[in-house]
């Protein structure tokens, strides 16, 4: 059986490590062709071949989000190596340095923002020109969290970037919904990835009170956030856009 994105080409950034790995070795078993971006070369390197190993028709390259050229140079050798583009995933992000709002650093909220919003709408703004010049719509999933739909202590940089993402994605929703591009978010919940397990080492018994506060009593996987960004880029989501949605074991439902 084909598929759910047999033949379309996908773009995913930080696709080197946790959410966006396994999200490229999902959309490899469906079928898509694939331009996996991470600051991280190396990183990248070992998902280009574990999707290969897949199946898949693949390249990487090394490029950062929040630069404008990195981002505008990745779009256009996607399109030159696989002749266009159909859908990305907006997924790198950093945690930034833990602190409350009056000690975060400037340099800290500037590094987070650069990278976690701006990067995000500098992808955005490359992959909606190459999808408007295709003239045949396209699908974007930017990587929200539940901190951009609530407040978290601790992290106020990051907070208000996942905000930001989630208001970036509902703006081009509206904005590009007459060109037949979609356009939507993930709020994970958390998630077993390396981010995480960088952030828990600062709290004690952070994994139990985690796994506590989720109504399905354990952490999620980064192949539970990659089987729902397949589902969003793919046409069964055809009717679903603007729409930052909670992949969060069901914490929103207290
Ligand atoms: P991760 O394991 O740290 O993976 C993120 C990848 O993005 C890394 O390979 C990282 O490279 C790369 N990256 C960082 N800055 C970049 C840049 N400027 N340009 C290109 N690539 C860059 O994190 P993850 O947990 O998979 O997180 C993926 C996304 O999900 C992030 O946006 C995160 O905020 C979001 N999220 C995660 C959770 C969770 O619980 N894990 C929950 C909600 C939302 P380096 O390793 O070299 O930095």
């Amino acid at each position: 059986m084909a598929g759910i994105l047999e033949g379309k080409v996908a773009l995913i950034t930080g696709a080197g490590s946790g959410i966006g790995r396994a999200t490229a070795k999902i959309f490899a078993r469906e079928g898509a062709h694939l331009m996996i971006i991470d600051v991280a070369a190396v990183a990248a390197q070992e998902t280009l071949e574990a999707v290969r190993q897949l199946g898949a028709k693949a390249l990487c390259l090394k490029a950062d989000v929040s630069n404008a050229a990195e981002v505008e140079a990745a779009v256009a050798r996607t399109v030159s190596e696989f002749g266009r583009l159909d859908c990305a995933f907006n997924n790198a992000g950093i945690e930034g340095e833990p602190a409350l709002t009056h000690k975060c650093s400037e340099a800290n909220w500037n590094r987070v923002l650069a990278i976690n919003l701006t990067g995000v709408w500098l992808c955005m703004k490359a992959e909606i020109a190459q999808m408007l010049k295709q003239g045949q719509g396209g699908a974007i999933v930017n990587t929200s969290s539940v901190a951009g739909i609530a407040g978290a202590i601790g992290g106020p940089a990051y907070v208000a970037s996942k905000h930001g993402v989630a208001g970036l994605t509902r703006a081009a929703a509206l904005e590009y919904g007459r060109y037949k591009i979609r356009v939507n978010a993930v709020c994970p919940g958390p998630i077993r990835t390396p981010m995480l397990a960088r952030l828990m080492q600062f709290t004690k018994d952070a994994e139990d009170r985690m796994v506590r506060s989720e109504p399905l009593k354990r952490l999620g996987e980064p192949e539970e956030i990659g089987e729902t960004v397949a589902w969003l880029c793919s046409d069964r989501a055809s009717f679903v856009t603007g729409l930052p949605m909670p992949v969060d074991g069901g914490f929103f439902a207290q």
